[in-house]
């Protein structure tokens, strides 16, 4: 696997923290030379992510730090549209970004809400999929991994909003993943069950007491137990599409 990543260009999203920092960490630790783009809107998080990256693969990592808010489709244009020749031509992109504002019911929920969650979680991942296609085509080869959800499948009251967006995140996967049969470009799904992140906090509004109670007496996954399986999916040989994987705790059924 660290010679399938060797030299290879990835690029994440959301990678200022949980799965997505994990993921870039995860990358590293597989294959010490490896080129990463961490992106996300908290540069400072990055810049630490940077560090210990260096750290960790001793120097042999290249990673370039980009400031992107995948909710702001002039800002996805600006992030292509700045990126260096010698980095664009990225071989994996994870578009893990997202996150879920509240639990109200429909009817309650305020449109603003409603808009980031469609924003981030749907229209940031089709935009920065639409600027990778062509660059994949172009070699006829690539990985796109898009992180999704249980939500997406198993959707529960509250969550019609959080739920909706990540049955459109895996229904786009699919498609996309059919339109690109008979090529070297490979599109997959990774669908987290409960996973111990900031996420667990910003879906409560910052109510720390609200996220623990959900994890009280269970043990969820970390970032790092979802970063392993989508390095897993990256490192298979080229011609192996893990198209789908649905990774819970074993509380969770
Ligand atoms: P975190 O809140 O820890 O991380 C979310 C990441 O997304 C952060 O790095 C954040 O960075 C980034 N992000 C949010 N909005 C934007 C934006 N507009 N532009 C760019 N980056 C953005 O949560 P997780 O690591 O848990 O979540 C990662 C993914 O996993 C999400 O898609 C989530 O829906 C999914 N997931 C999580 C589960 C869980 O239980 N934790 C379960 C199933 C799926 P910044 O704020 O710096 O921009």
């Amino acid at each position: 696997v660290a010679q399938r990543l060797s030299r290879k260009t990835v690029l994440v999203t959301g990678a200022s923290s949980g799965i997505g920092r994990a993921t870039a960490l995860e990358f590293a630790r597989t294959a010490a030379d490896v080129r990463l783009i961490v992106t996300a809107r908290r540069v400072e998080a990055l810049e630490a992510l940077k560090a210990e990256i260096e750290e960790v693969t001793a120097g042999k990592a290249e990673v370039l730090v980009q400031r992107l808010d995948v909710s702001d489709a002039a800002d996805v244009k600006r992030f292509w549209g700045g990126l260096a020749a010698e980095w664009r031509d990225i071989d994996v992109l994870v578009n893990n970004a997202g996150l879920v504002k509240g639990f109200e019911h429909v009817g309650d929920i305020a449109e603003e809400d409603v808009n980031i969650m469609y924003a981030t979680n749907v229209a940031g991942l089709i935009n920065m999929t639409q600027a990778a296609v062509p660059i994949f085509k172009a070699r006829n080869s690539g990985t796109i991994i898009n992180v999704g959800s249980i939500a997406g499948r198993e959707p529960y009251p509250g969550g019609a909003i959080y739920c909706s967006t990540k049955a459109a995140v895996r229904a786009f996967t699919e498609s996309l993943r059919k339109e690109l049969v008979n090529t070297r470009i490979r599109v997959s799904c990774v669908d987290p069950g409960q996973v111990e992140t900031e996420f667990s906090v910003v879906r409560f509004r910052g109510d720390k007491a609200k996220a623990d109670a959900v994890y009280a007496g269970v043990e969820p996954l970390t970032g790092e137990d979802i970063a392993e399986v989508i390095v897993f999916v990256a490192g298979r040989r080229e011609n192996v599409v893990v198209a789908d994987t649905l990774v819970f705790p074993s509380h969770q059924g």
